[in-house]
């Protein structure tokens, strides 16, 4: 047993085991014709709920499972096994939008957005982004302008994941364009249903085909001012609270994506055969996965450490971001290395090792991207004081 075993208990081990078989079962098999389609099914969300682990760590209280960060964190490492980091991207999106809304929403909006997100009858998704500013969220100039009861927002996003698909949005709005920048920025529920809201292109991309990413426009959309979140111009701290966790929960994602691609390519190469010999025969071979074995396996002792850190309430901003920027590019490096293993055939889309290697890059990028990870690490470390 690894020592990172010694600290899950069953309730642990056995949602890993349930995420991965629904992985193995739900969408492995249904990857490609996904992929081919650009969409997955809704139905997926349901069948995720059903199977118990949707509100994996929500508060029973909203209609959550009522689980820690750790079970979050188990629940990611099981379907990411799967090999569909993009699915799985979509499919735990709510473990991105919903902790504002259950965090700072009232009794009402818990009912009628948390309730039916974690049931899998709605889906959710979070809107910061936009065409202007991407890394500087204290940059988001979508504008909400009160007016009356209402709020009325102007502006656009891009690249939303699940931006086809979603009912709702958690948008970040501009509520005070005086305040310093982050410190006028709001948080807003808007309704896809909502007049003045438009779904804009389903962006094409060179990975995650199976998930969809998109523009929105908002043009003079009227919002209820009681769709507001918490407390008019706090939502960038609502945003920044539920940050580390984001970030581990990718970086534990990405280590397991990349012991799933490293199983994977062992495997093909105790099958194929070159000069009278399987390919794993050959010392090359042996030595890269060998190396790819020992950062994969570091990455995961690195990662043992944060989960009981974390647990425990630590605020590891630092080596949070360290395992972000780390793990992601462990992750891309994997995969580049075993497609090669794999030859002609590495660069098929019928072999899911095409689908890490594109899969992975993305990876590098959002939650955060790695240079940002960067920056914080280097005023952790001292360099400004
Ligand atoms: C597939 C996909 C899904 C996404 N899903 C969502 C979503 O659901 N919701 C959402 O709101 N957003 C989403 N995003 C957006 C994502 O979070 C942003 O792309 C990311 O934060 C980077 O912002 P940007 O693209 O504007 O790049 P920029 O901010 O323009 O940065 C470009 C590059 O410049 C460098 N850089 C920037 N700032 C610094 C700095 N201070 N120091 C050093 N280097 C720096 C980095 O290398 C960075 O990668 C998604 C993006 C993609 C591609």
């Amino acid at each position: 047993m690894d020592f990172y075993d010694t600290f899950l208990d069953e309730t642990h081990r056995a949602l890993r085991a349930t995420c991965r078989k629904f992985a193995e079962r739900e969408i492995a098999p249904h990857a490609v014709e996904w992929e081919e389609a650009g969409s997955f099914p809704r139905e997926l969300y349901r069948k995720a709920a059903e199977a118990g682990f949707l509100g994996t760590a929500f508060p029973e209280e909203v209609g959550g499972a009522g689980g820690t960060p750790l079970h979050a964190l188990m629940m990611v490492e099981g379907l990411m096994r799967g090999g569909s980091t993009g699915v799985v991207a979509s499919l735990t999106s709510l473990g991105i939008a919903l902790p504002a809304v259950v965090q700072s929403g009232d009794a009402a909006l818990i009912e009628r957005v948390a309730r039916p997100v974690l049931r899998g009858e709605r889906i959710a998704a979070l809107a910061i982004t936009e065409p202007g500013t991407g890394s500087d969220v204290a940059g988001v100039r979508t504008r909400a302008v009160r007016d009356g009861d209402d709020y009325v927002v102007n502006g656009s996003k891009t690249f939303i994941s699940n931006g086809q698909i979603a009912d709702l949005f958690v948008v970040a709005v501009r509520t005070d364009p005086r305040a310093s920048r982050s410190r006028g920025i709001s948080l807003l529920v808007i309704e896809a249903d909502r007049p003045g809201f438009q779904r804009g292109r389903n962006l094409e991309k060179i990975g995650f085909h199976a998930q969809d990413t998109s523009e929105l426009f908002f043009d003079d959309c009227r919002v209820p001012a009681s769709n507001l979140l918490g407390v008019e111009n706090a939502g960038f701290g609502y945003l920044m609270e539920s940050l580390q966790q984001e970030r581990l929960v990718l970086a534990a994602g990405a280590c397991a994506a990349a012991e799933g691609c490293l199983a994977l390519t062992v495997d093909y190469v105790k099958q194929r055969r070159a000069f009278g010999k399987a390919l794993g025969e050959l010392q090359h071979v042996r030595f890269e996965l060998a190396e790819l074995a020992t950062k994969v396996q570091l990455a995961r002792t690195f990662l043992d450490e944060l989960f009981l850190r974390h647990m425990a309430g630590e605020h590891l901003v630092r080596e949070v971001s360290m395992a972000k920027w780390w793990i992601t590019d462990v992750q891309f490096e994997v995969a580049d290395r075993c497609l090669q293993l794999f030859g002609g055939y590495g660069y098929m889309t019928e072999y899911p090792v095409s689908r890490h290697f594109v899969d992975a890059r993305i990876q590098r990028i959002y939650g955060g991207a790695n240079e940002i990870m960067k920056e914080l690490i280097a005023r952790q470390i001292g360099l400004d004081d």
